[in-house]
């Protein structure tokens, strides 16, 4: 789990496919915060991690600067993406992700489940 992939090692970021997408609503399927759901605020496509709101929280310790008050500050660290499943508006939980292109072409993300389109907000 903290080793990167090998098969992606070496892979441009457009290369890596990757189920989750910014402002998706997610589900944590493992670790301490296992049945949490938040929003995805960041992608590291390469490193196969996301950020997700409220979800893997780690306190730092902030030396006080002309920008900050410093002392400790609780921000969302990157969680690797198989420990997350994105959140079907439907179904309401966490679902497998298949694709599925439109008759005018674009590609869509589809609920393994219901078939709902889920689609990336903005
Ligand atoms: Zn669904």
């Amino acid at each position: 789990m903290l080793f990167r992939s090998k098969s992606k090692r070496g892979l441009k970021p457009h290369q890596v496919k990757c189920a989750i997408r910014k402002n998706d609503q997610v589900v944590v399927i493992a670790g301490k915060d296992r049945g949490k759901v938040g929003k995805v605020l960041q992608v590291f496509p390469r490193r196969q991690r996301a950020v997700v709101e409220g979800v893997n929280i780690v306190k730092r310790h902030m030396r006080p600067t002309p920008y900050s008050e410093g002392g400790i500050i609780e921000k969302p660290a990157p969680i690797h993406i198989s420990n997350l499943m994105v959140m079907c508006p439907k179904c309401m939980k966490g679902v497998r992700i298949g694709r599925k292109v439109l008759e005018d072409g674009t590609k869509v993300r589809v609920c393994k489940k219901c078939g709902e389109i889920i689609e990336a907000k903005e």
